[in-house]
């Protein structure tokens, strides 16, 4: 008969590798996108990262950060 207390293996969870969308939040443009690797079924969400134009803005100050 069956063991309730008995470990049964469990299937392995491969992690899996994604490619996700890298959005510029200065300028709301997806410029690239990210390899992650994200273990079974975990939610993605898309990557914020500032693009380089805006990040050029940035460095000369262009841009100025108004809270
Ligand atoms: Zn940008």
């Amino acid at each position: 008969m069956y063991n309730s207390t008995e470990t049964l293996p469990l299937p392995v969870m491969g992690v899996e590798r994604k490619t996700i969308p890298v959005a510029c939040p200065w300028c709301d443009k997806i410029f690239g996108v990210a390899k992650l690797e994200i273990e079974g079924s975990r939610k993605i969400a898309p990557v914020h990262k500032i693009c380089k134009t805006c990040f050029e803005f940035v460095n000369q100050g262009i841009i100025k950060d108004n809270g």
